[in-house]
Order: structure tokens, then sequence, then C-alpha cells
């Protein structure tokens, strides 16, 4: 018998444990979470009644297929059902694709600023993460391909980036995708692709549906509203999707997360609302911000990443400290590359003006 200690395996001691965005405020102000880039609009009402509806049968076991979840992201987004899985969130998608795909050793490929969880499913995996350099914060298709070698199994490509984000056209999609070897699974993480307002965006699901190496994740945490939920789905082959059925959990997704993602998912006229006040909003941020001298990373998304000087009295670490005072939380983006920037998640008007009053007065307090 062995007498060595118990060892995780190779890599996931390298692993850095997750520090989720801040959730509290200074006793008695009012809280502004605006650092993990949820909805301020809130989910659907029929998600939060199709809850209540479940409520007194909380002893029955959930449809271990989803099927009623499944049907709803089919008829909306014209998709066939075999085609789908649904997971805790998208992050547990990502962990099955490194479960069944990724061996000791294969190379998980992903930019610098990329998502943190593109990391962690490698190391978990024993796996060796490789991180290419971005090109004016974004996702440069030449410098992925330049990374790509015989033991690359994953790309992982978040489009829209968060915390960037910025996007990838789909033409450019198409190019990396073309560059890549059969054998390398092609992830197109597209949480935010709901708020994505431009002709030469989409989120991937034609190349899924006509590649064998493609396989396109979607999450119901941002403008459906439903992150308490963990709800997360993917499109690909039905290759990869029945490669993956094999290694989830029998139960993965629970039974209010399938009746209110179904709702959520059927109310049109919630997403095209949460569509309007970001759009609104988001440029509206970008202009005040830009106005007070500030550099922002232009963003498709839900949020946006502000960029502080590089002085004492004004930088990063020293606005965040001063928000939070005014229980304005923004996302500290350290760990993604950025050690003098905010990530803001775009709020309702108040939040929204209360983070440019306080911006002002933050610089005017630093001296212009
Ligand atoms: C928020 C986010 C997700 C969503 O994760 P869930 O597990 O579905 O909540 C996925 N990818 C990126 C890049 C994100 O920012």
């Amino acid at each position: 018998m062995s007498s060595s200690r118990l060892q995780p395996k190779p890599g996931v001691m390298d692993i850095d444990i997750y520090v989720p965005g801040k959730s509290s405020a200074p006793a008695g102000v009012k809280l502004h979470k605006l650092s993990s880039n949820e909805t301020p609009l809130g989910p659907s009402p029929a998600a939060q009644d199709a809850i209540a509806v479940l409520a007194g049968k909380l002893e029955l076991y959930p449809d271990g297929s989803a099927a009623e979840l499944k049907r709803a992201i089919a008829e909306v987004h014209g998709l066939n059902a075999e085609n789908l899985i649904c997971g805790n969130g998208s992050d547990e998608l990502l962990s099955l694709i490194g479960s069944a795909y990724l061996q000791p050793g294969d190379e998980v490929v992903f930019t610098e600023h990329g998502f943190l969880m593109y990391r962690i499913v490698a190391l978990s995996n024993s796996a060796v993460p490789v991180t290419v350099p971005e090109t004016d914060e974004r996702a440069d298709v030449d410098a992925i391909l330049a990374a790509v070698t015989d033991r690359t199994r994953v790309v992982f490509l978040a489009n829209p980036n968060n915390p960037t984000g910025t996007y990838l056209p789909i033409d450019e999609v198409r190019r990396l995708h073309s560059g890549l070897p059969a054998s390398t699974l092609l992830v197109l993480d597209a949480a935010y692709a709901e708020y994505v307002r431009r002709n030469d965006y989409e989120s991937g699901m034609e190349l899924a549906a006509s590649a064998g190496n493609v396989i396109v994740t979607r999450t119901f945490s941002k403008i459906h509203g439903l992150a308490a939920l963990r709800i997360g789905w993917a499109y690909a082959s039905r290759e990869i999707i029945q490669t993956l059925e094999r290694v989830r959990g029998p139960f993965n997704v629970n039974a209010l997360a399938i009746a209110a993602g179904a709702a959520a998912m059927r109310d049109r006229s919630h997403i095209d609302r949460s569509i309007e006040h970001n759009d609104k909003w988001l440029t509206w941020l970008t202009g005040e911000l830009e106005s007070l001298g500030l550099r922002v990373t232009p963003s498709v998304g839900n949020f946006i990443l502000i960029h502080f000087p590089d002085e004492a009295g004004k930088s990063a670490k020293e606005a965040d400290a001063f928000l939070t005072q005014r229980g304005l939380i923004l996302r500290a983006v350290t760990g993604y590359g950025f050690p003098n920037a905010l990530r803001m998640t775009v709020g309702l008007e108040e939040s929204n003006q209360a983070v440019v009053d306080a911006l002002k007065d933050f610089l005017a307090k630093a001296g212009g």
C-alpha cells in the first residue's frame, strides 16, 4: 500500500479558485450590483409564475431529458431539439466538454483576456492551457491558428468576449474554423449573443449544424435574468451531443430551471425590452465615460470595460474603493489581465447615472 498522501490530479492545484464579483455595499448605503453582468430588469414574470406552480411538487425528480426546455429553445431559435443539450449553467457544459474530450497533455487554446472558466476546464482535466495574445482587446484569428498544434483538442472562443465586450464577425469565426483540424473542437461561448446588434454577428448555429467539430453554448443567466437557477444550453452535431450526454449527471438541470427556462424563452417581449434597455444605456454610458476622459473598450454586450489612468489617485483600485463607498459595485478584472480597469454591468438608469456622477467626483478629487 502506498504511504504517500492523497494527491489531486496533475493541474488541479494550479487552478486559482474562482472569485465571483462582489455583492455587498457598506451598511446603510443602497446597493447597485453591477459586477456580474446580471440583467437589471429581472426575469420574465412568466418564469416566476412557473416556479410558483412547482413549489408544491419539490419531492419529484425532474425530467432528466429536460424535454420541455429543449422544446422551447428549439421552437424559438428554429433548431432541432435532438441537437440540443442543457446544463446547470453553461459553465457545466464547458466542464462536460472537458470531461468528454480532454486527456492529460492535450492543449486547450483560448485568448489572453478570455473567460476564466476555460483555464479551469483545461487544468481540471490535466490538459495544458495555451493563451494567445489579442489585438486591440479582440480575439485574433491568425494568432489563435498559429497556436494550434496537433495536440490542440479544444479551442474556446467567447463571442462576444467577457470582460472586453468585443466580438468577432461570423466571417472571422468561419475563417478560424476553416483553419482548424477536424479533430479539434471549436467551442463558441455565446453567453451575450442576444445583446449584439451588429449585422455581421451570428452566434454560430449554422456552423455548428454543418460542421462536426463546433459547439455553441448559450445561457439563461444573462438576458433571461435566471442566473440563480443555473441554466445553460448548447447546440452541436448529434455526435457531439450524444458524447456529452454520456458524461452529464442524470438530473443535471433541476425542475424549476426546466419550467422557468421554457417560460422565459417564450417571452419574446421581455427579451425585446431588455435589448432595447441595454442598447440605450450602453451607448449613453460609453459616451459619458469617454467625455470624462476615460477609455472604454467598445462593447456589444451588457457590460463595459473602463480603463483608468496609470496615475496615483486615479487607479482602478482607488476608483473601485471610491465607488464601493457609494454602494456601486463593479468588477475588478486583474484576474483577466486588466489590473487597471473595472468592468461595469449596464444597470438601471439610476445606477448608470450614479456611476457617472461618482466617477466625475472621483476624477475631480484626484486633481482633474
Ligand atoms: C456569464 C457567462 C457565461 C454564463 O455562465 P452560466 O454558467 O450559464 O451562468 C458563460 N460564458 C461567459 C463568457 C460569461 O460571461
